[in-house]
């Protein structure tokens, strides 16, 4: 049975809306496949742990990319380098790595961390990438994903990056035209499931997000309505999981 292990703070470094936490965790490192995450241990007041997709691995180093936006994000921006925290992982299936030319990635805001890893595992495929926020504080490194994919397509809601609009607009223009092997997606639910539509028969491997109190299937906390008329839990079950398990229409 995984337990968590205590990792020591390389960096915390600011990435305009975000922050990269970067932790010496080599057993976690090893392991890791594109896709999987980590429960971070954050503050005594938040009490349990936080999932958190694994961005980067880099020798026994792995980073996170998140968001603050609540007590146990604002505590991990708080860390400083020697500080340590607690991290459970990897945990979760993770991206199948798809075998087939151009597959498409798409990003809504945070829903960008799961990717750094992928597109450098990936960019043999040449990956097309669909990259969305709502202002240009929210797209993040672009630079590094145009070094791994073949096309980055950059969209902001209120055009100060980009194409003007939501991502799913040159998403549908290009889908006309091609199709990819497979899309790849994490964001906000209502983007994810604008994408499911326009997938239309296309493999598609989605990265969901749900509240998660234990990461490992005990606490039923993070389940979402998949399958024909169940549940099914985001942290073992997941976080991927194809667009067509999930009950869109039931997902708050
Ligand atoms: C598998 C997985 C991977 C994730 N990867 C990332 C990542 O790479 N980067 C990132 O920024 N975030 C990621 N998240 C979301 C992240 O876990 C939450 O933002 C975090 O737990 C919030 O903790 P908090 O104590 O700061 O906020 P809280 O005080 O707990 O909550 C603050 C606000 O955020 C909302 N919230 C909390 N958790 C979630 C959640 N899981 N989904 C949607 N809304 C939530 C609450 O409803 C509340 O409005 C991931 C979640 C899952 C399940």
């Amino acid at each position: 049975m995984a337990h968590y292990l205590a990792a020591r703070v390389i960096s915390v470094e600011p990435l305009k809306s975000y922050v990269r936490l970067t932790l010496e965790a080599p057993s976690i490192a090893a392991e890791m496949r594109p896709g999987q995450f980590v429960m971070v241990s954050a503050s005594p007041e938040a009490f349990l742990a936080r999932p958190f997709s694994i961005a980067h691995v880099d020798g026994d180093r792995i980073s996170i990319v998140f968001q603050a936006v609540g007590c146990g994000t604002d505590w991990l921006v708080a860390l400083r380098p020697g500080n340590t925290t607690k991290v459970l992982g990897p945990l979760g299936n993770g991206f199948c790595l798809g075998d087939g030319d151009h597959p498409v990635i798409v990003a809504g805001g945070r829903g960008i961390a799961p990717f750094y890893d992928l597109v450098r595992r990936i960019s043999h495929l040449s990956p097309v990438l669909f990259y969305g926020g709502r202002t240009k504080e929210q797209i993040v490194e672009p630079e590094y994903f145009e070094r791994f994919c073949d096309r980055l397509v950059i969209t902001t809601e209120d055009g100060s990056a980009g194409r003007q609009g939501f991502l799913t607009d040159p998403l549908a223009d290009y889908l006309q035209k091609n199709t990819p092997p497979v899309i790849y997606g994490c964001g906000p639910h209502a983007m994810l499931h604008r994408v499911a539509e326009l997938a239309d028969g296309i493999r598609t491997e989605f990265s969901m997000e749900a509240r998660m109190a234990c990461g490992f299937g005990i606490c039923i906390g993070c389940v979402i309505p998949a399958g024909e008329s169940g549940y099914r839990r985001v942290c073992i079950d997941g976080p991927i999981f194809g667009a067509k398990d999930i009950r869109w229409k039931d997902l708050t």
